[in-house]
């Protein structure tokens, strides 16, 4: 499985950069600091790389650019990384399954197994000391965005996700996690010189939609998704009397396409949809919907309503399938 193509010790600097799934999780390695230091650098550089954007100015066409691979790439992460790897709510062919991993992959969070084995462990433990993302442990900035650049954080949990670790295809991207996402912005560039070659009127170049539609828009991806792990596990209202601090936030929901129903989805985590009632807007479950529709997956996971119906509780919280 960690077999190293490239004939770099598996414990070489730049070979735990290059990829994702070291083998020894949980245990320091030699180098960790510097690992540690150009992942940080990498994670700040791209911040402030977005404010070349005072040089390559803007346009409509960019903006609407930007717009449009935030949503796509939000919907990729919440309907393909979290509901299907994470948490197998619908089923999909092989196909599918690995074209869903690949459009989660140009999100630049990581591979699918790598996020979905956290994404899991994180339930298995919620808000208690072994939880590696919860603001009532660490803090709200470690639970944002310190956790994962920790080198403790760095490698795929196997352990967490062996049902995917036969697929040798989900391995080999989960390794080589950064090329969809590196394509996505050589893409962007590609088009904004295009669109400068072929639509001048449209007043974007190959520099302006880079930034707008690669960095800008990864960089509001990242914190949107972020504030599930922070935000969600402190700010809003809580139906289910979970074992965990999870919360329900409409404003989160909004912003990351209806996860911020976080609260019900800790609750009962196995279902397609998190919006548990009809106004708790769920935009990723219309689009799993959609998908069905198309006939691209099929088997969504519905919400039992006896959960749906719960109301608020004093109960403990009810197994459910993960
Ligand atoms: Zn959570
Ligand atoms: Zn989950």
């Amino acid at each position: 499985m960690n077999r190293n193509p490239l004939s770099l010790p598996a414990t070489s600097v730049w070979w735990r950069l290059l990829v994702s799934d070291q083998p020894d999780q949980g245990v320091p390695q030699p180098g960790d600091w510097l690992v540690g230091l150009i992942r940080w650098s990498f994670f700040i550089g791209l911040h402030l790389a977005c404010l070349a954007v005072v040089f390559v100015g803007v346009s409509p066409v960019a903006v609407g650019v930007a717009a449009g691979l935030y949503l796509a790439r939000m919907f990729f992460v919440t309907a393909f990384y979290h509901r299907y790897f994470s948490h197998k709510a619908f089923r999909a062919s092989r196909g599918v399954q690995l074209a869903m991993a690949v459009a989660g992959c140009t999100a630049g969070q990581r591979g699918p197994l790598w996020w979905a084995g956290h994404h899991r462990y994180h339930h298995a433990h919620a808000d208690r000391p072994e939880d590696r993302h919860s603001p009532a442990i660490r803090g709200l900035f470690d639970a944002h965005m310190g956790w994962f650049l920790r080198p403790e954080n760095y490698a795929t949990p196997w352990k967490y996700v062996r049902d995917w670790a036969r697929y040798p295809e989900l391995r080999w991207l989960n390794r080589f996690d950064m090329l969809p996402f590196l394509a996505l912005g050589a893409a962007t560039y590609g088009l904004g010189a295009l669109l400068e070659a072929h639509a001048p009127g449209l007043g974007t170049s190959g520099p302006q939609m880079l930034v707008w539609g690669f960095l800008i828009s990864t960089v509001a991806l990242y914190h949107a998704t972020y504030t599930i792990n922070s935000l969600a596990h402190r700010w809003g209202r809580r139906r289910y009397a979970t074992a965990d601090d999870s919360r329900n936030n409409g404003l989160l929901a909004l912003l990351t396409l209806g996860e911020g129903w976080h609260n019900n989805h800790h609750f009962y985590p196995g279902a397609a949809r998190q919006g548990f009632r009809w106004w708790e807007l769920d935009p990723t479950y219309y689009g799993l919907l959609g998908l069905a529709g198309m006939g691209l997956i099929r088997d969504l996971r519905p919400v039992p309503a006896s959960v749906r119906n719960h109301g608020r509780s004093r109960t403990a919280p009810r197994r459910s399938p993960s």
